[in-house]
């Protein structure tokens, strides 16, 4: 593995990762939500910053950028298309640009909905995905800036990485997405055995991040708006995806 990965808490519900190339020993952190966390998750792990991959421009995103930025004289990647709202950026990124941490290369994959310059780091060689507020452990992000359409094509294009790709996320909101899931995919065995997991992993107080895209593909409702059962429990029997996609994020919106 080129990569090692680390993840933390970052205040109730934000998940902090540094990721560190084993061969050079650059250091990124993706994202940058508050910067006491970021600090403690470098001492425990004794690595130096020298990145911020940041997903996208919401303040638990991005609010430890310019500390950590003067602190550490970090270069900051970040999405093209937020340049107007995310300081300091060093490098701005589009779809298909490749970015490096020392010798491991990154794609960036645009997931428009949750924002609009919402962006996912892919790394092919670790199989692993960042994939911000874009895609959750049985959820997905709400739409802030994104038509249903926008997040159903962003979603659709993670859904075809390998099923073996690690999936890291900015939320630990697993338990209460399984609550919702089980509610419009009640016949699926997939759904049970995940729930099963995470309450263990939870009751000992442990992370359910990372996932696999399988995982997800199997188990995550917003994945899933194209399976006959989905569509019927939302009422929408023989409707196309999108119509349940978007039907599915305004009943998860409504709690
Ligand atoms: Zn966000
Ligand atoms: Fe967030």
């Amino acid at each position: 593995m080129p990569l090692s990965i680390h993840q933390f808490a970052i205040g109730s519900d934000n998940l902090g990762v540094l990721i560190h190339d084993d061969a050079t020993g650059k250091t990124a952190s993706i994202d940058a939500g508050d910067e006491a966390p970021i600090l403690a998750a470098l001492k425990e792990t004794g690595w130096a910053l020298t990145d911020l991959f940041i997903t996208h421009h919401h303040s638990d995103h991005i609010a430890a950028l310019q500390p950590l930025k003067k602190r550490f004289g970090a270069r900051v990647v970040a999405p093209a298309a937020d340049v107007h709202r995310i300081p300091d950026i060093d490098v701005a990124v589009r779809e298909g640009d490749r970015v490096q941490l020392g010798e491991t290369d990154f794609t960036i994959i645009e997931t428009p909905g949750h924002t609009s310059g919402h962006i996912a780091y892919y790394c092919e060689a670790a199989k692993v995905l960042f994939a911000g507020d874009t895609l959750f452990s049985l959820g997905c992000g709400r739409l802030f800036e994104g038509t249903p359409q926008q997040m159903w094509a962003s979603l659709s294009k993670l859904a075809r990485l390998p099923d073996d790709t690690l999936l890291y996320c900015g939320h630990e909101y697993t338990l209460s997405n399984a609550r919702f899931a089980v509610r419009y995919d009640a016949g699926n065995e997939a759904l049970h055995r995940r729930i099963t997991e995470v309450e263990a992993l939870r009751a000992k107080g442990e992370f359910t991040i990372p996932s696999r895209i399988g995982v997800e593909k199997a188990t995550n409702p917003f994945l899933r708006a194209d399976e006959p059962a989905l569509a019927q429990a939302i009422g929408l029997a023989g409707r196309p995806a999108i119509e349940v996609f978007a039907a599915l994020r305004e009943a998860k919106n409504k709690g």
